[in-house]
């Protein structure tokens, strides 16, 4: 039995680099410090979009992100 992956959503463009996703799953996120907004780790562009894949395990830890950002920018 594999882990279950899930899959995310950054619509970067319209980040403002408040930090709470990196604060509250740091293993996913992290502050770009060339211009200020997060990067969703091993995340690849696709249109608009940034999309990675998350472990089942890391679940909550975004669940808890995507309902802090202020942007409202990232969907899983
Ligand atoms: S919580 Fe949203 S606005 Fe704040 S840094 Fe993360 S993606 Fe950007």
């Amino acid at each position: 039995m594999g882990i279950k992956k899930i899959i995310m959503c950054h619509k970067r463009s319209s980040c403002i680099g408040c930090g709470s996703c990196a604060f509250l799953a740091p293993k996913n996120w992290k502050m770009n410090d060339e211009d200020g907004k997060a990067d969703l780790i091993g995340g690849v562009e696709k249109g608009d979009n940034i999309v990675g894949i998350i472990d089942e395990v890391d679940l909550e830890a975004n669940k808890k992100a995507s309902e802090a950002c202020p942007m409202n920018i990232i969907k899983l």
